[in-house]
Order: structure tokens, then sequence, then C-alpha cells
């Protein structure tokens, strides 16, 4: 068996952003790339909306996780 699994294949620059929310100031992380909107957990404020690539994010970013 030959393996063909080499790194070929193209990493994505998709994150996971810590971001505190402009209504309530809950800190949670958030994917760069989600795929669908992704809602406060405690107030329900819309944090980030996806788009064809990268997520338009409307929280406070204050630190991007490797
Ligand atoms: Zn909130």
């Amino acid at each position: 068996m030959t393996d063909s699994f080499e790194k070929s294949i193209p990493s994505p620059v998709s994150r996971f952003v810590q971001v505190v929310c402009n209504e309530c100031g809950n800190r949670m992380t958030v994917f760069d790339s989600a795929k669908t909107t992704v809602r406060c957990s405690v107030c329900g404020a819309v944090v980030a909306k996806p788009t064809g690539g990268k997520s338009i994010i409307y929280a406070k970013k204050e630190k991007v996780l490797e």
C-alpha cells in the first residue's frame, strides 16, 4: 500500500477567535469560517455571519487562537 496522503492538502486559513459580545460582554470562541450564523449564548445577539469564505464577526475580537 502506498501512502499517497502527502502534505499536499492546502491548509485552511481558518482559526478560532476569542470574541466579546457587543451586547452583554459574554466571552466566547467562534470559528473564523463558520458556515452558520453564530449567536451569543447569553443574549442571542448575532456574533458572526457566514459568507462564502470567512465569517463576518460583529463582536469585539480579543485574540486569535492558534
Ligand atoms: Zn451577548
